[in-house]
């Protein structure tokens, strides 16, 4: 065995990645990328089909790229302050796209110095790149692909950050996870178990393994940039940044270590945020509380727009005049999402003079539509609307 590996290997754990494994750079099985990009699953993410052929091909990014490197990192906080509304546990950190990116820095200048690498001859990812890295992890056996279509691994469970470095450097490749019998790729280790298919609150798994992006809650909070389906509101619940249900009843949690978090800046305070202050957020607030969190992303009318929709199932009459001001916020995507949470806590009659004002027909349709009324009122403003 080549020394040389495993001295990378350490020297990548000690810039703080929880795990490292090598793949060889092959070209990918096309046939699932294909298939859900066929369905349309993708949604309104053009860029995974613009980026398809790279995705499968690593030679189309690196020319002559011989090896792949997959780095996880664990970023499983432990318990979670409680506050009003739910977020992805990722999103409770600084961007880990700006935390991971200098020790994949580091790790380029390790591979130099160990192999005498010349800096052209890698590339590094972190999530944002022409790269499959779920199907590399699997490969170099950092995990397996579950039925919730995530990386899981047995030493982090579901709680993995995925860095990749592209490189023409030859590495001799781990082995992928293997199961005693069978050679099924999804569900490799999942068994029987449809916790995380049975749990999603919106029914975004169409089979094992495939998410349908469009109806999935990460996406429709995060990269879906104007309205929100009415019927998939209800589900979305108190999650106002991202979904972890798939991740968090997987029974592969159990045997997950906290992470050393090196590369990790947390915000866990961000939790703490209640809806009542997110309703009010203002440009100078939002950019004051969420700079370098990957929640800047959706910007403040996406945030606004999310909130409202938690506002709404949340059953609380106390978030009623609140709502009804957004009801007249001059971004029409904020309107809308406003209309229906007031509409949907029973508030409706408290409309009038920003329906009077309303010219949008989206926001329009919205004081028509169906819309179901939550049941339980906490608190009631003002002796009740
Ligand atoms: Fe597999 Fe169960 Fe985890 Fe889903 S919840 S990924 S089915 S082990």
């Amino acid at each position: 065995m080549d020394p040389r590996r495993e001295e990378l290997r350490r020297k990548l754990a000690a810039l703080g990645f929880d795990d490292v494994r090598f793949a060889v750079a092959a070209p990918l099985r096309r046939e699932g990328l294909q298939a859900w990009l066929a369905a349309g699953l993708q949604g309104e993410m053009q860029w995974m089909e613009r980026t398809a052929e790279k995705r499968l091909q690593p030679d189309l990014v690196l020319a002559g790229a011989r090896s792949v490197i997959m780095l996880g990192v664990n970023y499983w906080p432990g318990k979670l302050p409680a506050g009003g509304a739910t977020w992805a546990r990722y999103a409770l950190h600084e961007d880990y796209h700006d935390t991971i990116k200098p020790a994949l820095a580091a790790a380029g200048r390790a591979l130099e110095e160990i192999y005498g690498a010349g800096a052209g001859d890698y590339r590094y990812y972190v999530d944002t790149g022409p790269v499959l890295e779920r199907s590399w992890a699997a490969q170099s056996g950092l995990g397996f692909v579950g039925k919730n279509s995530m990386l899981i691994s047995r030493r982090h469970g579901n709680w993995l950050l995925l860095a990749s470095i592209l490189t023409r450097v030859e590495l001799a490749p781990d082995e992928p996870v293997r199961k005693k019998s069978g050679d099924a790729t999804i569900g490799l280790l999942c068994g029987k178990c449809t916790r995380c298919l049975d749990a999603c609150p919106t029914r975004a798994f169409p089979r094992p393994g495939v998410v349908d992006a469009r109806r999935c809650v990460s996406y429709q909070t995060i990269e879906n940039k104007g309205v929100i389906p009415r019927d998939l509101r209800p589900g979305i619940g108190a999650r106002v940044y991202g979904c972890d249900v798939c991740l968090e009843v997987c029974p592969w949690n159990r045997f997950a270590q906290a992470g050393r978090r090196m590369l990790l800046t947390a915000r866990h305070e961000l939790a703490q945020l209640t809806l009542a202050e997110l309703l009010a957020l203002t440009p100078e607030r939002f950019a004051e509380v969420f700079r370098r969190t990957p929640i800047k992303r959706v910007k403040l009318a996406g945030l606004l727009r999310n909130a409202c929709i938690v506002a709404g199932n949340a059953g609380d009459r106390s978030l009623l005049p609140q709502l009804v001001r957004l009801a007249g916020h001059e971004l029409s995507l904020v309107r809308v999402h406003a209309v229906w949470a007031v509409r949907r806590l029973g508030g409706g009659h408290l409309l009038g003079a920003a329906r009077a004002a309303e010219a949008d027909p989206a926001v329009l349709e919205e004081y028509s539509a169906e819309v179901e009324v939550t049941a339980s009122e906490v608190h009631e403003p003002n002796g009740g609307a």
